[in-house]
């Protein structure tokens, strides 16, 4: 319960930009078998993402760290992984005695305290000559706690590589990694007490290195001193995730590393595109053939029953899944408009989005509250469920029309949405505000601010939620899978759009995680993508969908690079039509 909390409090603070928000890392079942020799061999490492780069541990932006620090992590059924480098041309180390202080050397530091309760928590000192101290905290220093230095991590393997020369400064080295491997029997006894990490725990860590500032006299590295104190000058302190002060004894402070049985694997990519009636078969196959030699695993088509039965064997030859790409509650069926008008969703101002169509022309949206919405969806999904082959459905436009447009978008349509307006604050047709005043003996658009009533929020959530999960429930008892084009992250989701798609029960969920619409740039893929991974199963996939048109095709691996640092199992092409050659060509085989 108290992870929960804590994972929300970071969720809300991570979307307000907060500076010193607590990283996260997606920590994946390692698949070989690892050497500890300090070397972070590619046939051990290559598939596992690195972290961010560590940061000054004060978060102070403008303190960026000389020398980059960056880790990688995996784990197996008896040991965490942690690979380090850390870049260095004057490589130096004095202490050679286990258990010293190691922090008065350069030296690299890891921070664990499993159940995250900033108790019990463990601490492990390396040097370049690969000597280690490790102990227990029973609580921070600041609230009166203990070094344990009798305490160790029982079993742990660790080794240093050195990439240049060590105490040598008549030359330049290049870095040193560290490979670090921890019993997951080192947790198991009092007073930390904790087993094994369970997919889709997370575990409060931390990870330091410090960096004193030397001098080269004597052919030898003299750490400089500071003349007033007549001490060492301040050693810095570079992190992975920003303590907000010079103290690492803050766990509160520290990232979430979130274990995952998954296993890293080559990047799954798909690609949204529309059924070309003009393609003969034999195109078809080139099609497919092309996108196989171009790593596309899966296709979201917009095509009708007999179309897709024609392609799908031609799909499969490729290996490539076919998914029917379908619009579900923004409706334009001129026999639904014609004849149920009242199966529309209605604005504040009590204006049916039919009679004036919010944004754009087509932004005719169903009530996903009204039964017969629900009936009439699964006869039109029916056929399809019904097609051999068929891997699955894909569920685009399954929310209220935006209540606020993506910040970007907004000067498109000459607006400044920085409230809910009511003229796109849908729906109050008869049927929401009878059942919602049944529930709650109150109408809601009597409310002076509807957009503040969370009762009011929610049961619009529910509503999709519930029409979303029935829908699946249908479509998985045809033993097909589903999935959703859904908006970014589920806290953007929820705001602009009514989706809590965190609580929807499908296979996979493609965020369009389209950064320019956001203002954003293309590191924010990780940090999107990543809050969508961390609020899911473990056994649902994410891929993260990117918007091609304000992507170069020198930038399309570092946007792949960027969604599965975030978790993603890979990328979804929006859409095909926006990529060029030169993008195809430079797509990661
Ligand atoms: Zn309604």
């Amino acid at each position: 319960m108290i992870k929960k909390i804590l994972l929300s409090l970071f969720l809300i603070v991570s979307i307000n930009g907060f500076p010193n928000n607590p990283k996260t890392y997606v920590c994946l079942k390692s698949n070989s078998i690892i050497k500890i020799d300090g070397k972070i061999k590619n046939a051990e490492w290559g598939q596992i993402s690195w972290t961010d780069d560590f940061v000054d541990i004060e978060g102070v932006v403008k303190l960026i760290p000389e020398f980059r620090t960056r880790v990688k992590m995996q784990w197996d059924e008896n040991y965490f992984y942690i690979a380090v480098e850390l870049e260095e041309p004057h490589i130096c180390a004095t202490l050679t005695k286990n258990e010293s202080v190691i922090f008065h050397d350069n030296d690299f530091e890891v921070f664990i305290d499993p159940d995250g309760d900033a108790l019990n928590y463990a601490e492990f000192e390396i040097n370049a000559f690969a000597t280690y101290w490790d102990l227990l905290m029973d609580k921070p220093y600041s609230k009166k706690g203990n070094a344990n230095t009798e305490w160790n991590f029982n079993g742990i393997k660790k080794a240093v590589f050195i990439d240049g020369t060590i105490n040598n400064p008549s030359d330049t080295d290049k870095k040193w990694t560290i490979e670090i491997a921890i019993p997951w029997s080192c947790f198991c006894d009092d007073p930390i007490n904790v087993k094994k990490p369970k997919s889709g725990e997370n575990w409060r860590m931390n990870f330091s290195r410090v960096q004193w500032e030397y001098f080269i006299a004597d052919e030898k590295y003299i750490k400089r001193i500071n003349q007033k104190t007549g001490k060492a000058c301040a050693e810095k302190n570079y992190v992975w995730s920003p303590q907000g002060s010079i103290n690492m004894h803050i766990p509160e402070k520290w990232g979430y590393v979130r274990f995952s049985d998954k296993h890293p694997v080559k990047s799954k990519n798909w690609i949204w595109m529309n059924f070309d009636k003009k393609k003969s078969l034999k195109q078809w196959d080139s099609t497919f053939c092309f996108l196989q030699n171009h790593s596309i695993r899966g296709i979201l088509i917009q095509a009708g029953v007999e179309q897709l039965k024609e392609i799908i064997p031609i799909a499969k030859n490729y290996n490539i899944e076919v998914h029917v790409w379908k619009w579900i509650l923004n409706c334009n069926d001129k026999d639904i408009i014609k004849n149920h008008p009242d199966w529309y969703v209605i604005n504040r101002n009590g204006v049916s989005c039919l009679e004036k169509p919010p944004y754009v022309g087509y932004y005719r949206w169903l009530c996903p509250s009204n039964p017969e919405v629900l009936e009439y969806l699964k006869v039109q999904l029916k056929d399809y469920c019904k097609i051999d082959g068929l891997k699955g459905i894909h569920f685009d436009y399954i929310r209220f029309p935006d209540v606020i447009l993506p910040e970007a978008i907004q000067p498109n349509y000459g607006l400044k949405q920085d409230k809910e307006f009511p003229e796109y604050d849908f729906c109050y047709c008869d049927k929401c505000i009878s059942s919602f005043k049944q529930k709650h003996g109150y109408d809601p658009s009597k409310s002076e601010d509807p957009s503040q009533d969370s009762l009011w929020l929610k049961y619009r959530y529910n509503s999709i939620s519930k029409i979303v999960n029935e829908l699946a429930d249908y479509i998985h008892s045809f033993n097909k899978e589903v999935s959703a084009a859904v908006f970014p992250t589920p806290e953007i989701a929820r705001t602009l759009v009514r989706q809590d798609w965190n609580n929807w029960k499908l296979n996979a969920f493609f965020p369009m995680i389209y950064h320019n619409f956001y203002y954003k740039n293309i590191d924010w893929i990780t940090s999107a993508t990543n809050q969508g991974v961390i609020n899911l199963p473990d056994s649902v996939s994410l891929f993260s969908g990117v918007y091609i048109p304000v992507i170069s095709a020198d930038e399309i691996n570092s946007v792949i690079n960027a969604a599965k640092k975030g978790g993603a199992e890979g990328i979804s092409i929006f859409d095909i039509n926006a990529m060029t050659p030169e993008h195809w060509e430079k797509l990661q085989k």
